[in-house]
């Protein structure tokens, strides 16, 4: 339960007249670029939740297009991840998950299809508990499949240096955000001029690693918080930074962010780590978005550790309906969850086709849960 602290942090950032005046001067900014349409992107699936829970869409100027891009780890990982995962579990490990990633289908599996099989699956809350696990089974090999963005990345890093139980070795499924911004960013046809940058992620990397991004771009950054007034205020920043073509970095989370970031924790994270290329789920392949455990971390890197047989789960047939989810779309900012023909009747948070409505971050199941509140401006 918040404390009487919390609280009162919390209503300050809440306040409804603070509110109604951002939302006045963002129709001020609007009306003075004169534009029918403004795009900006937000990738952070905690964005997402406060704008949808909080009714944020409904306040904006009609002209203002809010929409959310690659910004759960769970709905980026791609499905030959999860098949790596599933595979380990065949050949008896004991593998370790979150549980948002437990329904997220694999080519032909999910990880919570591999438990109901027989395998030992388990669900993990942080690497901590997955230290706990495989001190508790000496005999068995666990496999900590280890997701999320740079953040949790950093966690995983940290318990590595730290040295890991001989039976526990890490699947890394960590991606990292910033190159895939871009990517997005740079896909033709794509209507995206500006960027709220996720301020939890920010808390590592710092602001200043996104300034060569907005300049090639020439785009507005913003990175913010996630209380309602955080986002409007963040939101208004970015419009008068598209009205006087600014393109540069801004931070609207001062009270956590700093332009270094936490160079400690960044530390960690590229002493353990590497980036490489590889495939976002249903997005692009996103050069040095996927990160990997370095040569030297080979005896915790379960990819080298075993021989991942993902062959031997190919006599089953993909689910026929995951071949209309467009998950892809929607992250890459083509498409919302409306477009999908499949969005609240074949595809629900308790069956899910794709992974975005699988994770509490992603946008297909935030929607779902709020009922479509994001579109409220439509009815209004
Ligand atoms: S890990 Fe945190 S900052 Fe990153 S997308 Fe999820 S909620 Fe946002
Ligand atoms: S509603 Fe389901 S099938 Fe459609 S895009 Fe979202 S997750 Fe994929």
């Amino acid at each position: 339960m918040a404390s009487p602290a919390e609280l009162a942090q919390q209503l300050k950032f809440r306040d409804p007249e603070k509110a109604r005046a951002l939302a006045a001067a963002l129709q001020r900014e609007v009306d003075a670029i004169g534009r029918d349409e403004i795009t900006i992107m937000h990738v952070c699936g905690s964005h997402e939740q406060s704008i949808a829970r909080f009714g944020i869409r409904a306040v904006l100027p009609r002209q203002i297009s809010l929409i959310m891009g690659p910004g759960c780890p769970v709905c980026v990982t791609d499905a030959p991840e999860i098949d790596e995962g599933v595979a380990l579990a065949k050949q008896g490990c004991r593998v370790l998950t979150y549980g948002d990633m437990l329904k997220v289908p694999g080519t032909v599996k999910s990880l919570g299809d591999a438990q109901a099989d027989g395998g030992k699956v388990d669900i993990v809350y942080g690497v901590e508990q997955a230290l706990e696990i495989a001190r508790a089974h000496p005999d068995e090999e666990v496999v900590f499949f280890s997701s999320g963005f740079e953040t949790t990345a950093v966690a995983t890093a940290a318990a590595i240096l730290r040295g890991l139980p001989k039976n526990l070795s890490v699947l890394s499924a960590h991606k990292y955000v910033p190159p895939a911004m871009e990517i997005v960013a740079g896909m033709p046809g794509s209507k995206v001029e500006a960027f709220l940058a996720a301020g939890h992620a920010a808390i590592i990397t710092g602001c200043d690693c996104f300034r060569p991004m907005a300049q090639k771009y020439r785009m507005p950054i913003v990175v913010t918080g996630f209380e309602p007034l955080d986002v409007l205020a963040a939101i208004l920043k970015t419009v008068e930074m598209i009205r006087h073509g600014e393109h540069d970095v801004a931070n609207c989370y001062p009270r956590c962010v700093t332009g270094p970031g936490n160079l400690p924790a960044q530390k960690m994270l590229w002493q353990v780590f590497e980036p490489v290329g590889g495939q976002w789920r249903g997005i692009a392949v996103i050069p040095d978005g996927n990160l990997r455990l370095k040569a030297e971390f080979a005896a915790v890197d379960a990819r080298r550790r075993f021989d991942i047989d993902v062959r031997s789960l190919w006599d089953y047939a993909p689910p026929k309906l995951a071949e209309r989810c467009i998950c892809g779309e929607i992250m890459a900012g083509f498409k919302s969850p409306k477009d999908c023909a499949l969005f609240g009747k074949e595809c629900l948070p308790e069956s899910p086709v794709g992974a975005c409505m699988v994770s509490s971050e992603g946008t297909c199941k935030i929607w779902h849960q709020y009922g479509g509140v994001p579109d409220l401006k439509e009815v209004g």
